[in-house]
């Protein structure tokens, strides 16, 4: 009987697994394959490099407030592209939002299709003193040497800027004119939330009725290799993006002497309550943009983990525990919250009365401050840690979809650019200035086409910003490729 019983679990067990094989065999892939070359376009990649070079000398610092010194450095740099790419300038409607945020409008031939917006920001992160002789090239010298372009913005994100600008210059020199419209939005402040830049053009195009077919923006790249997939050329198309929600805590306990300490005190409760917060897991969200990413990842990857995505039915334990084993993975699957600010005490004999911290947090999609704010108080479980909302708050945007025209045309247009790549549906942990163009388009994406190695990523708000001249020049013949097939 015992001997049966084994032979029937064993062969269930035998049954489950078959099912399992055949669902990862049979998974369909994401991928699609070029489909045709790019049509070739000349265009003249050293004087393209030293226009962007040139635009990196400006020193467009986003900061706290009005700043008259990068106020003139802005003008200067409208001046530097208005001279650079005349042709656009001369045949678009330029105007000028949150004073130095820039709109180019070229209308397309059929005025009753939507347009494509692509965007940028123009302004750049400040340059640590204490780094700047960690700097190989100075930060705002704005070189091409040793088969790069230097300087801060080369990758965040005056490459974008002048990358599209060049491209459709290089497109109206040769007569072509779009039938679909091409909108170039640039943002100033976008570094800071772009409140005045991007949230101005947003607000005026939707106060005009504007809605677009589709919004490109920075927030996605290629990355060699891939941080999810490990192939060598991961391409990562944001259609998300987390939010963003700080929190402050407050502790009030009547303090006293040092000499004479209570068991609790504001800053024992307050620490108590940082680190339950530090501690705390959220619920893993594996429905929405999350499927779809590993809907698009399974078949590039390895057996044990295709057979678990295409079998989440039974292993959703396995690949949370995988997503969960790092915190670049992790991310994308949960809300995080970290305690990033303390402050407490001001006499080392003075027990403090008053003790606060900040909490940031980055809602996943389906989540939103006013929830997160809800777990964290039940997680902190302390009627005396008060929690109040700091700052700006946002929820996480829309997802865009994968199965529709334009995620097609990003897909198909990188498989043409980049040699055997993998295309990812990405959630953006960070922050992009889409956020205020969210009520114009419902495919919203974020990607830059550039190839980065890790090294070279990590320029980013970093030392030593560079973009390869190859790369840059990759930039524009995509940016030029997708602008045609997306608006002929
Ligand atoms: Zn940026």
């Amino acid at each position: 009987m015992f001997v049966e019983v084994l032979l029937i679990v064993f062969m269930a067990l035998a049954a489950v697994f078959i099912l399992m094989l055949l669902r990862a065999a049979y998974m369909p892939t994401k991928q699609i394959a070029s489909k045709k070359a790019p049509e070739p376009m000349e265009f003249d990649l050293d004087a393209a490099s030293e226009k962007l070079a040139a635009s990196l000398r400006f020193r467009t610092v986003s900061g706290a407030g009005f700043d008259e010194e990068a106020e003139a450095e802005f003008l200067k740099l409208h001046e530097h592209l208005r001279k650079s790419y005349p042709n656009v300038f001369l045949k678009s409607e330029v105007t000028v939002h949150g004073g130095r945020s820039l709109l180019l409008r070229l209308f397309g031939k059929d005025k009753t299709l939507k347009p494509v917006i692509f965007m940028g920001h123009m302004d750049v992160v400040p340059v640590e003193a204490s780094s700047t002789d960690r700097w190989l090239k100075p930060a705002f010298g704005g070189t091409v040497e040793e088969g790069f372009i230097w300087g801060r913005g080369a990758l965040d994100c005056k490459h974008v800027v002048s990358g599209l600008l060049e491209a459709m210059e290089t497109l109206l020199v040769s007569g072509y004119e779009p039938v679909r419209g091409i909108y170039l939005a640039f943002g100033h402040d976008e570094e800071t939330g772009g409140a005045n830049g991007a949230a101005a053009i947003g607000t005026f195009l939707e106060a005009e009725g504007t809605k677009a077919w589709m919004v490109l923006d920075e927030g996605g790249k290629v990355d060699c290799p891939g941080h999810i997939t490990g192939r060598p050329l991961e391409a990562v198309v944001s259609i998300v993006e987390k939010g963003f929600a700080s929190f402050r805590l407050d502790v009030d306990i009547p303090g006293g002497h040092s000499a004479r300490p209570p068991k609790e005190n504001a800053i024992s409760v307050l620490i108590k309550a940082a680190d339950r917060v530090n501690n705390h897991v959220f619920t893993p969200r594996l429905k929405g943009p999350l499927a779809d990413l590993l809907g698009f990842a399974g078949t590039e990857m390895g057996f044990w983990k295709r057979l678990a995505i295409a079998n989440m039915w039974i292993a959703k334990p396995f690949v949370v525990g995988w997503l969960g084993s790092s915190p670049s993975t992790d991310c994308l699957m949960r809300t995080t919250a970290v305690t990033t600010i303390l402050k407490a005490g001001m006499k080392d004999n003075v027990i403090p009365s008053h003790a606060e911290a900040i909490v940031n947090t980055r809602p996943a999609f389906g989540e939103t401050p006013e929830s997160v704010r809800c777990e964290l108080e039940r997680a902190i479980c302390d009627k005396r840690v008060k929690i109040t909302a700091s700052g700006h708050q946002h929820t996480p945007s829309n997802a865009s979809s994968v199965d529709c025209d334009q995620f097609r045309l990003l897909q198909e247009a990188i498989a043409r650019h980049f040699e055997d790549p993998v295309v990812i549906p990405g959630i953006l942990t960070g922050g992009t200035d889409t956020k205020h163009y969210a009520n114009l388009s419902d495919a919203v994406y974020r990607f830059i086409p550039i190839k980065l190695a890790h090294e070279l990523a990590e320029g980013v708000h970093g030392i030593n910003e560079r973009i390869p001249v190859d790369e840059y020049g990759r930039m524009i013949a995509f940016y030029m490729d997708f602008m045609r097939e997306a608006t002929r």
